[in-house]
Order: C-alpha cells, then structure tokens, then sequence
C-alpha cells in the first residue's frame, strides 16, 4: 500500500536538519577529534585540537553555527518506491526547507549564480541526490559543504594499468597541494570505480560513512588505512600547524568500472563534517 507524506513535513524536516547539521558536531566526528587529541604529540597541533573541541563544545551550547562558513547543502534523498509526496515536488519541498532552515538558524547564505556571482539570497538551490529504494519511508539526509574543503577535492580518469600506488599517490598528492586550506584534520572520501560522475558521488557519500564503522571490504580497508598512514606522514597536522593529525580518517567507496578505465574521485571535508539524518 501506497505511504503519503506531505511536502510540507518534508520542508519542515529539511529546514531542521539544516540547522542542526550547522550546530551540532555529529558524535563520530567529536569521538575522532577526542582520539586525535590522545595521539597527537604537538604541543600546537594539540592546542588546535583542543581549541576546535571547544568550538564544537559552544556551537552546540549556543546554538550558533560551528563554522561562518555555513555551506551549500547537499541533500541525499532515499525515497521508498511506495511513498507518496502530497501537496507539492519533492524538489520544491527539499527547497523551501533549505530556505527556511538558513533562514531561522541565522545561517550564511553562500549560494551564487556560477557566471554573474549574484548571490541566491537564500542559499538555494540545494545539491539534491535521490535514490529510489524498497519501502515505505523517506530518509534525509542534509550535509552542508564548506568549500574551502570542497575546492579541494579532484578526479582522475586512470589507465586501467594504473598500480595501487600510482592511485594512493594521486589521493595523498591532494591532501598534500591542499596543505592547511581545508582546515585540517579533514577527512578525505574516495570514490574508487563507476564513471566520471559516479566516482564522485562515491567520494562525497563516502565522507558520510561513520568514522568509526568497519569498511565492509577487506582490500579496501587496507587502502584507507595505507592511505590514512602516507597523509598523517605529510605532517601539515591540525590547522596546517604541523602535527600528526592531517586526516581523522579516510573513507573510500567502490563501485564496478568499465575494462578500459578507473575513475578515481577525491573529495575532502574538513573537521566541520556536517551531517544530520531523519526518517519520515
Ligand atoms: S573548510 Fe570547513 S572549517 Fe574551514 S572554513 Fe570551510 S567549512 Fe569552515
């Protein structure tokens, strides 16, 4: 039987999680730093730990955002195939809840017209991903991205000959030209396979993955740990001050690839790695 939601709940859902996202650290992100602190041996790197720990502490006292960059938000849809959204598109809905969301939590509005840079005034529109799965419910999901991170982030169509290394050094490359300008400790999402678009969006969904679940693949959590180990060894540690802590993790999805290449995509998120869920 057919569920309807309507598409007011979803914008006010949407506008909720904006704000949410915005001041409050997830706790995966806050355990990571809490980690960090106990491993890192820089007295400077530690200060900066201490202090970002503190920032996390206060956004969330507060109620303020945790960073003035408040983000473009990207949101990931999973839509049950037998839910309906009455009393308006779903887009529109996902929208007007971004609009209300940046509105009431006193967030920036960063979102700009690419050719003129006339801003929105609203920071819409939303980065919107949907995915239609089994079901009844609707889950969303709000991750507001900061580009000072997202400028980061990079893509390479390799030879399907590359070698693992060739690969591990594109990704570490990243983090190393990317030195202190996405606020480390980051965490950097890899998205190994598809095509062009889809390693991307491997990458992004990748920085969503909790820090501290198992990687399902075994091959593949021994290139996360290999490449966590090359990016800590960089030395550009917690606030580009040097220190041990570059990265907090390194998340990597993978999807099947064409024979005749390998898509590899990068994309960083800094210690501000925002994300709130609900299910409707
Ligand atoms: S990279 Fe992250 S912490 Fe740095 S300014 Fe952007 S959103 Fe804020």
């Amino acid at each position: 039987m057919i569920r309807t939601v309507d598409a007011a709940k979803v914008s006010d859902t949407v506008a909720k999680l904006c704000v949410e996202a915005n001041f409050k650290a997830p706790k995966d992100v806050v355990d990571a730093l809490a980690r960090a602190l106990r491993a890192e041996r820089s007295p400077l790197g530690k200060d900066i730990l201490r202090t970002l720990r503190e920032n996390i502490r206060i956004a969330a006292a507060d109620k303020v955002a945790m960073c003035q960059d408040t983000g473009m938000a990207v949101v990931f849809l999973e839509v049950g195939q037998d839910l309906h959204v009455a009393g308006g598109a779903l887009a529109k809905a996902v929208n007007a809840g971004v609009r209300k969301g940046y509105a009431e939590g006193y967030l920036r509005k960063s979102v700009v017209d690419p050719l003129t840079r006339a801003n929105t005034g609203d920071n819409t529109p939303a980065i919107i991903h949907t995915e239609i799965v089994p079901g009844r419910l609707l889950r969303i999901t709000v991750a507001p991205k900061g580009f000072g991170s997202e400028n980061m982030s990079a893509i390479r169509m390799f030879n399907p000959t590359v070698s693992r290394d060739q690969v591990e050094e594109f990704v570490v490359g990243c983090v190393r030209d990317a030195g202190a300008r996405p606020c480390p400790p980051t965490v950097v999402g890899v998205g190994i396979g598809g095509t062009f678009e889809h390693a991307a969006l491997l990458a992004k969904k990748a920085l969503l993955v909790p820090l501290g679940e198992k990687q399902a693949r075994a091959d593949l959590a021994a290139v996360e740990r290999s490449l966590l180990a090359k990016i800590n060894a960089l030395g550009i540690g917690p606030g580009g001050l040097g220190g041990a802590t570059t990265a907090l993790a390194v998340r990597a999805l993978a999807h099947p690839t064409h024979i005749a290449g390998l898509p590899v995509a990068v994309n960083i998120c800094c210690h501000a790695l925002r994300h709130a869920s609900a299910v409707l």
